[in-house]
């Protein structure tokens, strides 16, 4: 089997899970508790939270560990509304954000809130002075994914975070790092809040964390215990926190270039097929583990379940649950025809790919288009 699904889940880290195993089986205290073998643990995590702390510019107790970005995401946004006095504020998001921010926007409209949703160019970037245009006074978050998990659009966070400073220094800045921690350079000192899952990075699923500064009012997600600060109450996931940290600690640099290369020689190999398009931005502009190719004249799921027999594991990207023609809420907002969009299958990569089997996943892909394409112009 080829797996090129990264981006959807990661293999876990072979020390990452020996880490959760030996937490869940030996130190499987509750952080909270009192004794020693409890205050062992809970200084593990202390060192963990000091780790992410320091590669996202922040203080220790910023980081808020969560169950993951969707957790992540709807804390920074509805813990931020639930913190604000007025009855109506504007928040600025994305046409192209994953639907775990995009909902959340979606039920605070429904609240009588003003969310406007940024269009972006061909290549997913959203237009700065447009984004500096439409802050004032009543704005009160924008939120804009660091990376698109379709396509792989990087936006420049750096200078959106400084935009929205300038026209408002009380209005606050999220961004969904998912698809971005430990694949994209950028300054986390802009962001105000930032969400990062684990399962992203081949820590195991259900652990993850939002970055928030402490100059963000937010009155956090559950109730409960009062764990982190009393903004996100339940007992902390140790083995999954630590398995995190492990995970976060092993990216290098090496596996940014390891993933481009895959992205590079795949593309390469691809684009040699007759009616294939690039959807997103240009292969050096996009994240390095996102490679987004639309083969015209297919269903990208007839494909991915044609390449799925043949051992190659993708996405057709599509997160919508409708599966009608060209429904596809981000392709659409690039304009692509129903066509293309139909046709889109997202490749992502892993630290665990090698450049050489691009070559291999290639030739079984263009063997499957071109039959495919056969049986379907009979
Ligand atoms: N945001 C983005 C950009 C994602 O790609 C994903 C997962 O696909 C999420 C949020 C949700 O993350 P989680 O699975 O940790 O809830």
């Amino acid at each position: 089997m080829i797996y090129l699904d990264n981006s959807a889940t990661t293999p876990v880290l072979q020390e990452a899970a020996d880490c959760a195993m030996e937490v869940m089986t030996q130190d499987y205290f509750n952080p909270s508790s009192l004794y020693a073998q409890a205050s062992k643990l809970e200084k593990r995590i202390k060192t963990a939270r000091e780790f992410f702390a320091k590669s996202l510019r922040s203080r220790p107790e910023e980081i808020v560990f969560t169950s993951g970005a969707t957790e992540s995401n709807n804390i920074a946004i509805f813990g931020t509304l639930n913190a604000l006095r007025a009855s109506k504020y504007r928040f600025i998001t994305t046409k192209i954000e994953h639907p775990a921010v995009y909902e959340p926007f979606w039920a605070l409209e429904q609240r009588g809130h003003e969310v406007i949703y940024l269009s972006v160019d061909e290549n997913g970037k959203i237009d700065l002075a447009e984004l500096a245009s439409l802050i004032d006074e009543h704005t009160a978050l924008v939120s804009i994914m660091q990376v698109n998990n379709e396509v792989g659009t990087i936006q420049d966070i750096s200078s959106i975070g400084k935009t929205i400073k300038q026209k408002n220094p009380q209005c606050l800045f999220h961004s969904d790092g998912v698809q971005g921690f430990g694949k994209c350079d950028f300054d986390a000192a802009v962001v105000d809040l930032y969400s990062i899952s684990g399962h992203k990075f081949h820590a195991p699923k259900g652990v993850g964390l939002l970055m928030m500064r402490n100059s963000a009012k937010n009155m956090g997600g559950q109730m409960g215990g009062g764990q982190e600060r009393n903004l996100r109450s339940g007992t902390l996931n140790a083995p999954g926190i630590l398995a995190m940290a492990v995970a976060a600690e092993k990216m290098a640099e090496s596996d940014k270039k390891n993933m481009l290369t895959c992205k590079k020689t795949l593309y390469q190999d691809l684009c040699k097929i007759s009616d294939v398009y690039l959807n997103g931005p240009d292969i050096e502009e996009g994240a390095p583990q996102i490679l987004n190719l639309s083969f015209m004249g297919l269903r990208g799921e007839v494909l991915l379940h044609a390449l799925e027999a043949r051992g190659v594991l993708v996405s057709t990207g599509s997160a919508c649950a409708s599966h009608k023609k060209g429904d596809n809420r981000v392709l659409n907002t690039f304009g692509y025809n129903a066509d293309r969009i139909e046709g889109a299958i997202r490749f992502s990569f892993g630290r665990q790919n090698k450049p050489e089997e691009m070559h291999q996943v290639a030739e079984i892909i263009e063997e499957e288009v071109k039959k495919l394409r056969r049986f379907k112009r009979r």
